[in-house]
């Protein structure tokens, strides 16, 4: 743990610092404090709304870290204590957001706000007090591939150069306004250029981060379990629900769409290395993904069926998936991204940084988590539906 001749990448002691994390209590932020308690000697000002994912760092307080995270609960839209938090930092990872696609055309005002106008006074605040910024992003900045608008039969869809998303000469291509899936690649895109250019003219010293669908235990919620009945999480959640349940895992459109996987111990690592790195990663856009674990949705809804078969002993259904059409699953105005398989040349080069989890590797220890965790209140939740 702690301290404890700890070197960075160039055989530099790493001194402990201060972190201002917000969105701490989510998916990434809950598995990034765990990995500063657990190996750092750093401290963390978590700053969210909720700390359910985080409890078991901040309690009992005879925890090893004791006295190196506090929790702030606070909504960064409207509390003046976040310039006091941000100026306490040596550095702030900004995580807060909206970002489940089913809030995307269905409130996009919402997802425009979180994800453009809330991190605006955080980088203000960054950027006046000479602090250092790691801001969370995503791959969707890139929207649609080039190669998705060759025709069907076009050789050139094989080529490389029309599908890998490379960080400084990729363009970001989105769909018509009417599209209002893309609200939210279009508003991390804005602030993403806002950051570069607060670098640029003021000397902020940020790293933006593009995460390529990480998935691991405690992505999202479970429908009416932890969290809304009718909430739709992001495709983790909602397959495994559809595993717990017993039901056929939806695929929307086909399921043709393609993503990379990456589980998120190995994209912690990464982000670690930003961390204790800064002069590596200061100034730099970075793919985090894992660019081995491509599969269609389809092909992960089978992978998925597979695993949890094996984790439970359960059988397949007969049926194990249906298809759904995005406007039944989404609502009028989604859209989806077609490819997404991450350059790695930037990360690799400035922080010598690899994933090394199989999709395989990754979806059963994850689906074991899930089934611990929710198989036994997803059976009582739907014995109880039945009595009534
Ligand atoms: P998450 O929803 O689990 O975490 C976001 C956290 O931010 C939540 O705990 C939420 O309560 C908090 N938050 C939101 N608005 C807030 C506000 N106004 N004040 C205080 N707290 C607020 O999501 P995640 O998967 O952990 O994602 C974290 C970041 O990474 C986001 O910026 C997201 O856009 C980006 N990202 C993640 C992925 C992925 O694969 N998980 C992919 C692309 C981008
Ligand atoms: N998807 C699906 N069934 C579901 C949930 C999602 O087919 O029950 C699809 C979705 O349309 C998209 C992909 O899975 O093509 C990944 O969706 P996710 O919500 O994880 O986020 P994205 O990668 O699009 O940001």
């Amino acid at each position: 743990m702690a301290g404890g001749g700890r070197v960075d990448l160039d055989g530099n002691p790493i001194k402990p610092i201060t972190i201002c994390m917000i969105g701490a209590g989510g998916f990434i932020g809950s598995h990034l404090c765990e990995k500063l308690m657990a190996e750092t000697p750093h401290t963390v000002l978590a700053v969210d709304v909720y700390c359910d994912k985080i409890k078991h760092l901040l309690e009992p307080s005879e925890l090893p870290w004791n006295g190196r995270i506090q929790f702030h609960r606070m909504n960064i839209k409207n509390d003046s204590r976040l310039e006091g938090l941000i100026k306490m930092a040596d550095l702030t990872v900004n995580l807060a957001a909206i970002c489940t696609p089913a809030d995307y055309n269905t409130r996009p005002l919402d997802t425009i706000y979180s994800n453009f106008i809330d991190a605006l006074p955080v980088v203000k605040y960054c950027s006046e007090n000479g602090k250092r910024l790691i801001h969370f992003s995503t791959c969707e900045v890139y929207g649609k591939t080039i190669g998705a608008f060759l025709p069907q039969d076009s050789p050139l869809r094989q080529d490389p150069a029309f599908y890998v998303l490379s960080e400084d000469s990729s363009p970001c291509i989105f769909g018509s306004i009417e599209k209002q899936r893309w609200s939210y690649a279009c508003a991390k895109q804005l602030i993403e250029r806002l950051i570069y250019a607060e670098g640029a003219e003021n000397g902020l010293e940020f790293s933006i981060v593009r995460p390529f669908n990480w998935i691991g235990p405690r992505m999202d919620f479970i429908p009416g379990i932890d969290g809304p009945s009718e909430g739709v999480p992001r495709v983790l959640a909602c397959f495994s629900n559809n595993l717990l349940r017993r039901e056929p895992l939806k695929l929307v459109d086909g399921g043709h769409s393609q993503r990379t996987f990456i589980y998120i111990k190995d994209a912690i690592e990464a982000v670690l290395l930003m961390i204790e790195n800064p002069a590596r990663a200061n100034g730099f856009i970075f793919n985090v993904g894992n660019p081995n674990n491509e599969v269609t949705v389809k092909q992960l809804a089978e992978m998925m069926t597979q695993v949890y078969s094996n984790v439970t002993g359960l059988s397949p259904l007969e049926t194990p998936t249906v298809d759904v059409s995005s406007k039944e699953f989404y609502g009028e105005g989604y859209d989806d991204s077609d490819k997404r398989i991450p350059d790695m040349t930037i990360i690799n080069r400035q922080l010598g940084w690899n994933p090394k989890t199989s999709l395989w590797d990754l979806l059963e220890s994850t689906l074991t988590y899930q089934h611990r965790t929710y198989a036994e209140a997803v059976k009582q939740a739907m014995s109880k539906s039945t009595a009534n």
